[in-house]
C-alpha cells in the first residue's frame, strides 16, 4: 500500500503549509500570547477512537490551525516571559523543515556523510561561540536536560577507579555530586537515572546574590571525604534558571583540582551569553570545565528540541557510549569520519545540526551576539523601571532574568500578604493573555520572574508589561 498522493498534490499543500507559518509569525506582538485554554475543552477536541479511514490533509490543515495552533502558548511572542525558551528565529525553522524532509538518520557517517560533517562543524562553532574551547568536542542532545545528564554519565565513568561500564556501581565507593541549591532540577533527575541517589547531591547553600557559598562547598567535600564517600563532581551554574546568577567558575575549577572533581557547567541558559564582551567577565573560569552542557533551543533562538555537551576530550564520550553492533563495524578510520552515535546515548538522531548550521551561517555571530546582548538591554530597561517605580520591588536581575514583586502604593502588612497580591496578579495575567509572566519562590518570597531569550522583545514591550501588571494590579485589592 503505497502512502503517496501524486507529487502535485504534496506541493500544493507544502504551500498551504509556508502559507500557515507565514501567517503565525506575522504580528506576532499582536497575537495573545496566553490562550487561558479551557482543560475540558482542550481534552474533548483530541479525545477521539483511533481513525480507521483517511482524512483530507486539508482538512487536518485547517484543525491544526483551528485548534492546535489557538490552544498553544505563543512563545515566539514577545510577550512571553515565564521561561528562558526559544523564540525560533526563521533560519533555524527552514533548517529544521527541511532536514525534516530529507529525513537522514544523523547516527553514523554512513547514514549521512553531510549530516555528520555538519554536525561535527556546528559543535566546534558551539565552543567558540560560547567561549569554551573552540577545539572542543561534543554531540547535540535533545535538550540542557540531557545534556546535563550527559556530562554527568561522562564524570561517572571517568571518576570510578573500577570500569563501571563493565563492573556497575556495586563495587565502587559512594559517589557524591555537588551543585548549589539553585540548580536547576534536572542534574536532580540525572543523579537519580545514574543510580547515585538524590540523597548524595548535596545542595549548598548560596550566598545573598544566589551563588553558590564556596566555603562551604569545600567543607561538604572535606566532611564527604572524611566519611569514606567518593567526590565525584561539582556542577557550576553559569546562569541559574531562577535568577541568572553564576556561579564563581574559577574558584570552582581551582577546588575540582585540589579535590580531583569533574567539573562540570550547567550553561544551558547562560551559556550563550558567556562570550559576550559585555558579560565575558562574569564567566571566568568557564574554560577549565571537564564538560559543559548548553541549550541551543533557548538563546540561540533555534526551534526545539536542540541542546549540546561540550567536552575537551572526545574520548571521554566513546569511553562512555562506544559500542559497536555487528552491523554497524565500517572499516572507515573514526578520526576522520565521525560516528556520532558513539558520542551518546541516541541510536538514531535527527539532524538537529542543520537549523543549527542555517542559524549560524544566515546571521554570523556577530548579529547572534547582537541579538543576544539584545535581550540584556532589554531586560536592564525593565530594572530600570521598575526601580524607579514606587510600586514595584526588584528583588534580583541577571544575565536577562528580572525577578521583582509588586508591593502597591497601598500599605502592605506582612511578606505572606505581599506572597498572595503576586500570585493574585500572576493568576489575573493569564486569564487576561496580553502578556503571560509566572512567579518563583526565592527565599520564601513569591516574586514575578521575567526572563528574555527573545530577539523580537524590545523596550516599548517590557513598558507594555508593567502597563499592564498596574492595571491587572488594581483588582487584586
Ligand atoms: C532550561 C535549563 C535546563 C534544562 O534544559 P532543557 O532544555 O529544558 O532540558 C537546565 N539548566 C538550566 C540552567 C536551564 O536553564
Amino acid at each position: 500500500m503505497n502512502l503517496d498522493q501524486p507529487i502535485s498534490h504534496f506541493r500544493t499543500q507544502l504551500y498551504q503549509v509556508a502559507d500557515m507559518v507565514a501567517e503565525l509569525y506575522t504580528e506576532t506582538e499582536k497575537q495573545k500570547v496566553f490562550s487561558n485554554p479551557n482543560s475540558l475543552k482542550v481534552k474533548e477536541i483530541f479525545n477521539e477512537p483511533i481513525p480507521l479511514t483517511a482524512s483530507s490533509i486539508e482538512d487536518l490543515l485547517h484543525k491544526i490551525k483551528e485548534e492546535v495552533f489557538i490552544n498553544s502558548t505563543k512563545h515566539y511572542s514577545p510577550h512571553f516571559y515565564p521561561w528562558v525558551t526559544s523564540c525560533a528565529s526563521q533560519a533555524s525553522i527552514l533548517g529544521d523543515f527541511l532536514a525534516t524532509a530529507l529525513n537522514v538518520n544523523a547516527t553514523t557517517w554512513m547514514n549521512s556523510a553531510a549530516a555528520s560533517e555538519v554536525e561535527k562543524q556546528v559543535v566546534q562553532w558551539i565552543g567558540e561561540f560560547i567561549g569554551y574551547d573552540s577545539k572542543a568536542s561534543g554531540v547535540l542532545v535533545s535538550g540542557g536536560s540531557t545534556a546535563n545528564l550527559t556530562g554527568l554519565t561522562l564524570a561517572r565513568k571517568q571518576m570510578a577507579v573500577q570500569d563501571i561500564s563493565q563492573v556497575g556501581l556495586k563495587h565502587t565507593q559512594q559517589f557524591t555530586v555537588y551543585a548549589s541549591e539553585q540548580t536547576h532540577f534536572c542534574i536532580d533527575k540525572s543523579i537519580i537515572t545514574l543510580g547515585i541517589g538524590k540523597q548524595y547531591l548535596r545542595k549548598i547553600k548560596t550566598l545573598h546574590n544566589y551563588t553558590i557559598d564556596l566555603i562551604q562547598l569545600e567543607h561538604q567535600i572535606k566532611t564527604d571525604i572524611a566519611k569514606g564517600f567518593k567526590p565525584m563532581c561539582v556542577v557550576g551554574n553559569a546562569g541559574t534558571v531562577n535568577s541568572g546568577a553564576i556561579d564563581p567558575l574559577e574558584s570552582i575549577s581551582s577546588i575540582c583540582k585540589k579535590y580531583n572533581l569533574w567539573f562540570h557547567i550547567d550553561a544551558a541558559y547562560g551559556g550563550c551569553a558567556a562570550n559576550l564582551p559585555d558579560t565575558r567577565e562574569l564567566f571566568k573560569g568557564f574554560e577549565k570545565a571537564d564538560s559543559v552542557a548548553v541549550d541551543l533551543h533557548k538563546w540561540l533562538f533555534v526551534p526545539f528540541e536542540a541542546g549540546c555537551v561540550l567536552v575537551k576530550d572526545k574520548e571521554h564520550l566513546r569511553q562512555t557510549f562506544k559500542l559497536v553492533p555487528e552491523y554497524q563495524k565500517f572499516d572507515y578510520d573514526a578520526e576522520e569520519k565521525v560516528d556520532f552515535s558513539e558520542y551518546s546515548f541516541q541510536q538514531s538522531r535527527n539532524f538537529k545540526a542543520l537549523k543549527v548550521w542555517m542559524n549560524f551561517k544566515t546571521y554570523g555571530q556577530t548579529k547572534l551576539k547582537s541579538a543576544i546582548k539584545g535581550s540584556i538591554t532589554v531586560m536592564n530597561h525593565l530594572t530600570k523601571i521598575v526601580e524607579e517605580s514606587s510600586d514595584f520591588e526588584l528583588i534580583t536581575h541577571g544575565l536577562s532574568i528580572v525577578c521583582f514583586r509588586y508591593i502597591g502604593n497601598y500599605k502592605i502588612e506582612s511578606l505572606q500578604q505581599i506572597n498572595e497580591i503576586n500570585l493574585k496578579l500572576v493568576k489575573l495575567s493569564e486569564i487576561d493573555g496580553r502578556v503571560f509572566i509566572r512567579d518563583t519562590n526565592l527565599n520564601g518570597m513569591i516574586v514575578l520572574r521575567a526572563c528574555c531569550t527573545n530577539f523580537r522583545r524590545e523596550k516599548k514591550h517590557v513598558e507594555y508589561l508593567i502597563k499592564i501588571l498596574r492595571d491587572l494590579a488594581k483588582k487584586t485589592k
